[in-house]
């Protein structure tokens, strides 16, 4: 039996935070029940029509056990499936889904990310409610109000009303790839640099921060990796534990108004490479598989900056070693083309500093450094430990493990911070010039 105190997270999460902006969220329930469970929701918002969005693989994995829990409390359900073969959301498919939605009240998503995202963008064209059935622990996007697609070639992450109900049955999900679980289990993990470059940003920068995001984790972090062994066995109660932690993750956004507990320098090592197999048509990995390398890259990073002594941040220095604006011009256009490169350039120049501006922040830095060593940590796990687990769940950790070409990753490293203009380690690491 799974513990009723974490299954109904719908109802702890307005318990303690009320209806915080962007949260339409009225149901979350992870257990065996969860098909029950979302008939009943479904019935309570006097749904009587639905369409089930989902694919052969998704469908394997519960979309019969949905049909039949939803036709037995007399839900009439209509079918919009796609093959096994992997593709991307897209604008083409959402017009598809919503086209096949005209008639419904609501529509239901069997899938992972790529099903519920279309499922989302179709809902919110229909102006229908969307509830969710996810069939793998990979990401913690579900709760979000965003959905990424594919436009025009590019990937791109656009606003949508968020899910009304999330239902998860473990039993379900652990039959998913196991890379998938561990995916999801990286994605989660990145919080621990993405929270200490939010932070960063808030002590340096003065960037707002919220440290109620941080509240709402207390404990699941611990339990995932105690859990780590049975999650690589692919245990359902040990991947209801992932599910949860990345639901919380999802609410943390929600809370936060922004994706910025959740995604800092890590993310946009693998948004830098999602971007080059959409504009060069490489091969990219899953979202959680390319994050958790980076993030491991990324709390190296952290370890080493907070490791300096002020007197090794000679700020005379740095600066003459920052590349020049042309140098950069050239990178963001050798990557990106001219118009892919003319939004990067945007983006970059809403945070790039000028000479002065750089002065001073070094020596903020330099002056903040014990003050950082004090705060940072309270985010962080080290380096090796988030390797650990996720290679103990089954996960890469090395970026040569990757599906993704490894010559690309490397520039990411140095390039990736012009792609969005968030302050990340990635920006201090190069400002302090560490190679
Ligand atoms: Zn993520």
């Amino acid at each position: 039996m799974y513990d009723p105190g974490w299954t109904r997270l719908g109802e702890r999460f307005h318990a303690e935070f009320g209806a915080p902006r962007g949260l339409s969220l009225q149901a979350c329930h992870i257990g065996t029940d969860a098909t029950v469970e979302m008939a009943r929701f479904l019935r309570s918002q006097s749904v009587s029509r639905c369409l089930l969005v989902t694919d052969d693989n998704c469908y394997r994995a519960g979309g019969g056990d949905v049909t039949r829990a939803l036709s037995a409390a007399g839900v009439k359900v209509s079918e919009h499936r796609f093959g096994a073969e992997a593709f991307d959301a897209c604008e083409r498919l959402v017009d598809e889904v919503a086209c096949a939605g005209t008639e419904m009240d609501a529509l239901v998503a069997v899938g992972a990310g790529t099903i519920c995202d279309l499922a989302k963008a179709a809902g919110d064209e229909l102006k229908r409610p969307v509830v969710l059935y996810p069939t793998a622990a990979s990401m913690n996007g579900y709760t979000s109000s965003i959905t990424a697609l594919k436009v025009r070639g590019l990937k791109r992450t656009l606003p949508c009303t968020p899910a009304t109900g999330i239902f998860a049955n473990p039993e379900h999900v652990a039959t998913a790839p196991q890379r998938m679980t561990a995916a999801g289990v990286a994605d989660f993990l990145s919080k621990c640099s993405s929270s200490t470059d939010w932070r960063a940003s808030n002590l340096l920068l003065d960037v707002p921060f919220d440290p109620r995001s941080r509240e709402f984790f207390a404990g699941i972090q611990e339990k995932l990796i105690a859990d780590a062994p049975r999650i690589g066995r692919g245990e359902p109660e040990a991947i209801a534990v992932v599910l949860e932690a990345l639901l919380l993750s999802g609410f943390s956004m929600v809370i936060a108004g922004s994706s910025a507990p959740a995604s800092g320098g890590e993310h946009l090592i693998s948004h830098y490479l999602d971007m080059k197999s959409a504009l060069y048509d490489m091969p990219h990995d899953l979202h959680g598989a390319q994050v958790g390398v980076a993030t491991v890259y990324c709390l190296n990073l952290w370890e080493r900056i907070l490791a300096l002594q002020p007197e090794e941040i000679d700020v005379d220095d740095l600066l003459a070693m920052q590349p020049p604006d042309t140098q950069v011009r050239a990178w963001i256009r050798e990557d990106w083309g001219a118009e892919v490169g003319a939004e990067v350039l945007r983006q970059w120049e809403a945070k790039k500093m000028d000479a002065a501006t750089l002065r001073r922040f070094l020596e903020r830095v330099r002056a903040r450094l014990e003050q950082m060593r004090q705060e940072l940590p309270q985010d962080m796990l080290p380096a090796t430990l988030v390797a650990e687990v996720i290679s103990e769940c089954g996960g890469p950790v090395e970026p040569e493990k990757l599906d993704a070409p490894i010559a690309e990753y490397r520039n990411a490293l140095s390039r990736a911070r012009y792609i969005r203009d968030r302050f990340t380690v990635l920006d201090l690491a190069e400002d302090l010039a560490l190679k």
